[in-house]
This record gives C-alpha cells, structure tokens and sequence, in this order.
C-alpha cells in the first residue's frame, strides 16, 4: 500500500474502475454491491434493519472480481436495508465504514440505505418541467440556508405546522404572508429570481440529526456523504426515505414556479481525515500529501482532496450525474474549486452538456490554504481562461462595490471611495476584454465571457452588506445608507455576467452576533462576518424586515425586472460589449449607454451624496427605473438631475 502513497498514478493506471455501478444496483430481484477497495485482503458487506444500532441481519464475505472491485450480489431486493462494509487490511486489521456511493442513509450517515427512488416520487415528478436557462446570464441567483429561511415563525408557517419550520418541507410553502408581505415561496417568485443556490444539503457531520432543537447550528461546509442528503432538514432522519421524499417534494414545488435549484458542492475537503469513508476504504488516496506524507491542508479545514487522482475525478461526477439525473438539479456552486484541478473540472462541465446545456456550473477561484498541487494546474482565478465555460465568483466588483471583505473599514464605490470607480466599470462589462478600456486596471480583467463573471456584493461569507455599511459609513444617515444598498443593488443587477444575491440582502438583512451578556459593543462585535455555527438568532431571516423595508425590496425587484426585460443587460459576448456598450465620458460618476438596434438605455451610478447633473446621449429619453421604481413617461432630453447616491436608468424614445 505505501508504495502507492507516493506514486498514486501507479495505482490510477493499475486498477482505475471506469464503470459507473460502483455502489448498490437493483436489477430486476437481484441486489448487487460494488466497492472499490483495492489495499484490501478481504471485504464483507454488512445488512442491518436500521440505521443505527445492534440490528445486524448478516454480514457476507465479497469477492474481489477487477481492478480493486470487491462484489456480492443477494438474490432479493434489499429495499429498506441499511449496510456497512468492512475493509480488512493486512495484519487482520478490520474497519468498518458507511460505502462513499451510498446515495441514501440512516441517521447522521454512518449506514447506506438501499432505496427504490422511483417509490419516493412526488405524483407528477417526471412531468414538471425543468425551468430553462439558455445562457448563465439569463439567471439570477439567490443564495439561501434551509434553516435560515423558515426557522423563524415570522415566515408564516402556521404554529399548527411548525415542523416544517427550517426544513425542506418549509422553504417552498405556498401561501404565507408576514404581515403584509409574501414570505418563502410566494417572496421568491415575486422577487422574480430564476435559480436558488442551496447551501449544502448533501450530508453533512456536526449536527445531530435526532436533535435538530438543541441549539446547535451549521451552514455544513463538513462534508460527510457527498450523495447523501442531510436529515437535519427532514421531518424524520431515522427513516431514511424521509429526507429524499421531502427533497424531491421541494424540488418538484421550485420547478413548478418555474426556480431553478442550484446545490452548493464542497468536494474540496472531508470534515473527517482519517475517519472519512474515503480514508478507511483506500487509505491515502483520496487526499492530497504534502512532500512529508502528511494531509495537505489546502481547505483550511483539515485536508484537501486530490481531484486530479482518476477515483476522487470519477466520484466527483458521479455524483454530480446522480444529483442531475435523480434529483433534477440545474447547477452546481463548487466550494474553494481552487482546489480542483482544471481538467476535472473541464471534464465536468463537458459531461453536464451530455446531460443538459442549461446546467449551471461556478465556483470560487481561491483555496482555505496552500495545496499541494502545482498553482498553474488549479481552478484558481488568474488561470480563468483555461476553463471559460465555469463561472466565478467576481471579487473585484464585489469589494469595488463596498471595500475590502478583509478590512472592517474598508470602503467602495457606493460608501464613498472614488477610487474603486474603476472596479466598477470594470465590473460593468462583466471583466471581460472589453476594448475600450483596455491599459486600464486589466488586471481587472479575467473573465472569458461575461457568463464567466459572478457578479455579486454579499454572500454567506463575511459581513452581510447592510452591517458592513454600518461600520464603514457610520457617519452616513441610515437614509443614506439605504441608497448605498440600493445603489450597491444596481451595481450587481444591471452590470454585464450573472447576477448573485444573498437571501434577505433584499431587505437589509443584518446578522448581529449573540455576545456573553455585559460585553461592550463595538464595531468588531456587533456583527458576525462568520456565523457558520452561530444560533439561529444571529443567522436566520427576519420576515418583519421585508415589510419594514419594503422600499428597498421592491427596488431589487424592479432591478430585476428591467434586467430580464432586455437583452442588452445579459449580452453573452466580449464582442458585443464592444459594440453595444459605451461609457460616458463624465468621469465624475459611472454612466454607461447601452445601444441595440431596437432600444438603448442610459444607467447611472452617482455615489456622491449631493445631487449630480449630468448630460445625456443625443436624443429623447424617459426614466424607465428611478426612485419610485417604475418609470416615468415624460419626455427629456440634455441636463438631467440625479439624486445622490443612486441609480436612474433612461430609455430611449423611439
Ligand atoms: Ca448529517
């Protein structure tokens, strides 16, 4: 075995398992095992009746047939079984593990599950269609938490229901209101957003699964079975058919509103090492090794694994390709990708097209640590061309838009710092090669086509943008920074490449930290820029907020409307940015005229607290987005006034 620690492409090009039955089959009465275990001098299959416990039903010796397969098949169906493996190595050394295929399992993952999917259809599963997107830049994304979004009774789930609170069987209820407003199902078609992106909903390890009640919290970046779901979310974890018949029933309600669900995948790490299920089945090769021999930390979280290794590459689609094929899933949001390695994901994204075009795939183009593995080799940003087809998250327009994430006091474009005028320009035409800017910041420019660009201001990750606000513009009125989200909003929704916002962002979301009674307030306490296991107190979307802060709700929604109400808000080429897309030459402000052959639009950005007047292209022009939201038939044309800190967008009259 050690040999292969060093020299893991020996053991790829010896005993690589190319076929895609890894796992359990059910064909017809007959049930099969397959395992790819290929240190092992033995390998023994384990049925039990329940998910945990002393309930073995028998344990069977396998046969190890090719490649490293060990095999056993039961002449019956085995619905309903749960089953471990045990891995014997030499010295009679035995450990016993849930199988890295299970694609269901028991209470908090420790057994796979043999299921019938098909049995846990919703009625008219396979005639709800999949919501289209012909091009990312038609899609709006909107990262939510299950929990998060129904955990708090303002959502409007009856009390007579509670159950459903923070669990799949809540996030699409129909119907509810908090006041005057719609809340979970209702908000998320009226906000008009075509895709959610679900922080993981695969299993993962730190909850109790049988105490979802107990004050504990995570956002599950602890990955524990990748094709597994979490049974946190569902109304009984112990029956492991529970959390795949209310998933799909979450699933089945988006895509009858016409929602695409995008899964947030952490592939780059395991939340166990050596007692991950990949470590106990083939030890060591799963991870990536530093030089020592030692579990690289490229993660930051433990350990990376080694994507480039043909088994880990294998695994990662097939459960991409289980996640699409049975669950219907319209995307992927990979975790630190920059620990993947560029042919993986290529690879991934070529066989999502045999699958559906439409599939969504982007991530994030930065590491947790040093990995190791060479630099020039990995999904990281600055090597963006080599895999053009995924999308990343856009940094730059991000900390453009409101300061540096790593500086509490940091500011952007819209709290007041003219100097980061450039990133949002830059932002505009998505980082692409635009011509006209060209010899201007081009390190700011990486994006193969805007659909490359994942342009966005708040994110699970750090200070929610309205707290940020906080610290870095105190000295603003809350009026004022109020037209700084707006304004940020605008930013987001109305420059070239693919929208991303975070739930509650569109009504001011704040996540203030819960502190040991007595602590003095200050501006590095207040709020909590990592709440990955805070209470829900600190995390969870306030309902009450989107009635208190209707105004700015409605400006995101009205973004959003005029974003897919034109083409030339989502153009799909670097080329026909150069054509379409003109700066203004007031270099005052950010102003841009969008020209098509049909309509054209002129969109400022004014971040100066005083009014600015500003000389619009020749022709006739009316506001078609301004304060009230919803555009105004009067006829200008040269000098218009625009408020401080805002958006006003013109469209031609034609
Ligand atoms: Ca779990």
């Amino acid at each position: 075995m050690k040999k292969y620690i060093t020299d893991y492409s020996k053991l790829d090009r010896e005993c690589y398992y190319g076929r895609d039955d890894l796992g359990v089959t059910v064909d017809g009465e007959i049930t099969r095992f397959k395992v790819w275990a290929p240190f092992c001098s033995c390998v023994y299959l384990n049925l039990y009746t329940g998910g945990e416990g002393d309930n073995k039903i028998q344990t069977l010796v396998m046969r190890s047939i090719e490649n490293g397969v060990w095999y056993v098949e039961l002449m019956h169906t085995c619905y309903g079984q749960y089953y471990t493996y045990t891995f014997e190595f030499a010295q009679m050394k035995r450990i016993e593990s849930i199988d890295i295929y299970a694609k269901a399992c028991g209470v908090n993952g420790e057994r796979g599950l043999v299921v019938d999917f098909d049995e846990l259809n919703p009625p008219d599963w396979n005639d709800i269609p999949k919501p289209r997107c012909e091009n990312p830049v038609d899609a709006v994304i909107y990262e939510c938490h299950i929990r998060d979004f129904t955990i708090d009774p303002s959502c409007g789930i009856p009390d007579s229901e509670w159950q459903r609170r923070g669990r799949f069987s809540g996030f699409a209820a129909k119907g509810t209101r908090c006041g005057s407003v719609t809340t979970c199902l209702d908000h998320l078609k009226e906000l008009g957003i075509t895709h959610v992106q679900l922080m993981p909903v695969f299993d993962y390890a730190t909850i109790d699964e049988k105490k979802p009640f107990a004050g504990k919290y995570n956002w599950g970046y602890d990955p524990k079975n990748y094709m597994c779901l979490e049974g946190y979310y569902c109304s009984d974890p112990e029956e492991g058919e529970v959390r795949i018949r209310e998933f799909k029933e979450m699933v089945a309600a988006l895509h009858r509103a016409g929602i695409g669900v995008i899964m947030d995948v952490v592939f780059n790490h395991t939340y166990y090492t050596e007692d991950s299920a990949f470590h106990k089945a083939v030890p060591y090769y799963y991870h990536r090794l530093t030089h020592q021999n030692r579990f690289s930390n490229g993660s930051g979280c433990g350990n990376e694994t080694a994507s480039e290794h043909f088994m880990f590459r294998k695994y990662m689609l097939d459960a991409l390709t289980f996640w699409v094929k049975e669950y219907k899933i319209d995307g992927f949001r990979f975790d630190l990708m920059g620990l993947h390695d560029i042919d993986t994901i290529n690879m991934l994204r070529r066989e999502m097209d045999k699958l559906d075009t439409s599939i969504l795939m982007y991530g994030e183009g930065w590491t947790g640590g040093e990995p190791a593995y060479p630099a020039d080799k990995l999904c990281y940003k600055w090597n963006s061309y080599s895999f053009g087809r995924v999308g990343l998250f856009n940094d730059n327009i991000r900390d453009g838009i409101k300061g540096s994430t790593f500086e509490l006091y940091g500011t952007g474009f819209v709290n007041g710092n003219d100097h980061a005028r450039i990133a949002i320009k830059r932002g505009v035409t998505a980082n692409t090669r635009y011509r006209r800017l060209q010899g201007v910041a081009d390190d700011l420019c990486w994006a193969f086509t805007p659909a490359q660009a994942i342009n966005y201001c708040e994110a699970h990750d750090n200070n929610t943008l309205w707290d940020k606000l906080a610290i870095s513009a105190k000295n603003a009125t809350e009026e004022e920074r109020r037209r700084m989200d707006k304004l940020a909003a605008a930013i987001v929704i109305l420059s070239q490449g693919v929208p991303f916002l975070h739930s509650g962002q569109d009504f001011l979301r704040s996540k203030p930290k819960v502190l040991p009674e007595g602590t003095p307030l200050t501006d590095f306490n207040r709020f909590d820029e990592n709440s990955y296991n805070a209470p829900d107190y600190t995390n969870k979307i306030h309902w009450e907020d989107k009635e208190k802060n209707i105004d700015v709700f409605r400006w995101y929604r009205a973004l959003i409307m005029l974003r897919k109400s034109s083409p030339l808000f989502r153009m799909r080429l670097p080329e026909e940015l150069d054509r379409h897309l003109h700066f203004h030459d007031n270099n005052d402000i950010v102003a841009f005229e969008l020209t098509g052959d049909e309509e054209s639009y002129f969109v400022i950005f004014n971040n100066h607290r005083d009014d600015r007047h500003i000389d619009l292209p020749h022709g006739t022009f009316y506001e078609r987005l301004g304060e009230s939201c919803r555009p105004v038939y009067k006829a200008v044309q040269g000098s218009v006034c625009v408020p401080g800190i805002s958006c006003v967008v013109y469209k031609k009259l034609t």
